[in-house]
């Protein structure tokens, strides 16, 4: 049986070393969460990122909108909390109502503020420190889930310099910027997404094979081989308010070495990464 990838033992790793961290402070950090719409998802998440934020000793101010609220009204609340001095990170819980650009909305945060770490400014400077196997510059903001993948990879030991990562999922949000931070760790990535031909053959060949493509189910027996690193960032919501993800996890964790459960994995470890990058 495969070794647990527990994304919620490293959350609790990095939570005393938080906690720390805002008493240096002096003050409460304060995160706004920008929540368009009710999806009972995305309250979940945002749940979640408020219970965080407040057990770290920071304060999250979450801002409810309407499903229907304008392009310009959305962007007049980021360009405030963007002045507001009080206000250390803003983020818009995704995925938004289909009126409105994702990008445009990402956009308008102030990149110094993005800590989901999704600007083009931000995931800019991902490229630009690729070249020499460099750090992350001081100043970027590495996208959270990226930085929950690599922290759970980092926690458990797995190597990623030299090996074989498979990301599943080119999505410029998601599996671009965890393939761009695996490379950046000096990683030989390869990018499946939906138009790839024989998905299995890929995967199968991965050392480190990351799923990203919101497909529950999507990565079977048939898809993976022993000794393998299976991290599942997929977290599709059901009907009934569970969270699948894109692995089958019990088939698949019979043959591989290591794997991420949902719930459980990637998840927690995200919601942390906000809070690193906050601070
Ligand atoms: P997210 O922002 O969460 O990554 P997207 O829907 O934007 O979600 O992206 C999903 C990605 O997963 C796309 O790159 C898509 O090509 C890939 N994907 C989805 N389904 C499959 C599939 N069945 N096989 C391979 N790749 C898939």
């Amino acid at each position: 049986m495969a070794l647990n990838l527990d994304g919620r033992v490293v959350r609790d790793r990095f939570k005393g070393e938080l906690i720390e961290r805002v008493k240096k402070l002096g003050g409460q950090p304060v995160l706004a969460v920008i929540q368009v719409g009710s999806l009972a998802a995305s309250s979940l998440f945002v749940s979640q990122k408020v219970k965080f934020g407040e057990a770290i000793g920071g304060k999250v101010n979450l801002i409810n909108l309407s499903a229907q609220v304008t392009f310009a009204e959305l962007q007049n609340q980021i360009l405030k909390l963007n002045q507001d001095s009080s206000v250390r990170g803003i983020i818009v819980q995704l995925p938004l109502p289909p009126h409105l650009d994702v990008f445009d909305v990402i956009e308008t945060i102030d990149p110094k503020k993005d800590v989901d770490g999704l600007t083009a400014i931000n995931l800019k400077k991902l490229w630009t420190n690729l070249p020499a196997g460099r750090q992350v510059r001081g100043d970027a903001i590495i996208p959270a889930t990226a930085c929950g993948v690599l922290s759970i990879l980092d926690f458990y030991k797995i190597p990623i310099e030299g090996k074989r990562a498979v990301v599943v999922g080119r999505s410029n949000l998601v599996g671009g910027p965890i393939a761009l931070t695996l490379l950046g760790r000096g990683a030989t990535i390869t990018i499946c997404h939906r138009k790839t031909l024989n998905l299995a053959e890929v995967t199968k060949g991965a050392e480190i094979l990351v799923s990203a493509a919101g497909h529950p189910g999507l990565i079977t027996k048939n898809h993976v081989s022993p000794g393998q690193t299976v991290i599942d960032v997929g977290l599709t919501p059901g009907l009934d308010g569970a969270l699948f993800g894109d692995v089958a996890h019990a088939e698949v964790a019979k043959i591989v070495g290591a794997i991420t459960p949902v719930p459980g994995g990637v998840g927690p470890m995200t919601v942390c990464s906000l809070f690193l990058n906050l601070l």
